[in-house]
C-alpha cells in the first residue's frame, strides 16, 4: 500500500502491485465500501489498539484534509502515466526485492516511518485519527461508495429502525469513527462516508436499532 512506488513504476511505464490493489479496493466498495477499513486493514488495526492511549473521537469535521492531499497524488500519477505515453508491463512486486517490502535496511526504515505516523496520529488527534486526516487508500474507496451511490448500486450497508432508538448515543460513543450515529438516524443519515462498516454499533445498541442489509441507498431513503 505504498503511495510513492506507484509514481517511480509509472515513470518507467511499469504498473505496480500498489495501483492495482487500490484499483481492486475501488472496485470491491462498489459492493461492501469500506469493509476492508474496518476489518482488514493492519493500520486500522493499529489504532485500534491506541484506543487505550487516546479513547477521545477525531472531529469528523477535517475528514477533507485526506482529500486535498489525495487530489494532487493521484493527479501526480495520471500526469506521469500520459507525460511517459501509458503503462507498458503490470508488475506486482515492483522495487519489493525477494516479493516483500522489508527485504532491506532502507525498507525496514521506510516500513517503521509509516508505522510510526500511523501510530502518533492515533494517539495525537483521537480515535483512528490517521484513517481521517491521513490516509491515501480510504479515499479510493470513498470515491468508490459515491460513484455507486450515484448509480444506485445495491451494497452491503448499515440500516435501521429509527422508532427503536431511544437516542441513549451508546453506539456514537462506541464508533471508531466516531460518527455521531444518533443524530444521524435521528435524520435518516446512516450512510456515512467515513463509515468502515465495522459493525461496532450493531454489538453497542441495545435495541437491536441498527443492522447490515444489502440494499441501494436510494431504498434506504425511500424506506
Ligand atoms: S445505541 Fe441504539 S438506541 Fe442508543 S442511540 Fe444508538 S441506535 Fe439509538
Ligand atoms: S457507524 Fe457503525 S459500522 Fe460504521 S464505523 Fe461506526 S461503528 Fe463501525
Amino acid at each position: 500500500m505504498s503511495p510513492d512506488l506507484l509514481l517511480f513504476g509509472a515513470s518507467e511505464r511499469i504498473m505496480a502491485g500498489d495501483i492495482m490493489f487500490f484499483g481492486f479496493l475501488f472496485i470491491l466498495s462498489f459492493i461492501v465500501g469500506r469493509l476492508f477499513c474496518g476489518w482488514i486493514c493492519p493500520a486500522g488495526a493499529l489504532q485500534d489498539f491506541c484506543f487505550d492511549i487516546n479513547r477521545k473521537p477525531a472531529p469528523n469535521k477535517f475528514n477533507w484534509i485526506k482529500m486535498a492531499l489525495f487530489i494532487p497524488w493521484i493527479t501526480f500519477f495520471i500526469f506521469i502515466v500520459i507525460y511517459v505515453g501509458g503503462i507498458k508491463q503490470a508488475d506486482f512486486f515492483y522495487k519489493r526485492a525477494f516479493g516483500i517490502s522489508i527485504a532491506g535496511v532502507t525498507e525496514w526504515v521506510m516500513y517503521f516511518m509509516t508505522v510510526a505516523i500511523v501510530f502518533i496520529m492515533a494517539v495525537l488527534c483521537g480515535k483512528r485519527g490517521f484513517c481521517h486526516y491521513l490516509c491515501w487508500v480510504s479515499p479510493f474507496m470513498i470515491i468508490g461508495g459515491m460513484i455507486r451511490d450515484s448509480l444506485k448500486v445495491p451494497s452491503l450497508r448499515l440500516i435501521t429502525k429509527p422508532d427503536l432508538c431511544n437516542s441513549c448515543g451508546l453506539c456514537s460513543r462506541a464508533c471508531p469513527m466516531s460518527l455521531p450515529l444518533d443524530e444521524l438516524i435521528r435524520n435518516g443519515e446512516i450512510g456515512h462516508s467515513e463509515c468502515t462498516l465495522c459493525a461496532t454499533c450493531i454489538d453497542s445498541c441495545t435495541k437491536e436499532v441498527i443492522r447490515f442489509a444489502f440494499r441501494s441507498s436510494q431504498k434506504i431513503k425511500k424506506n
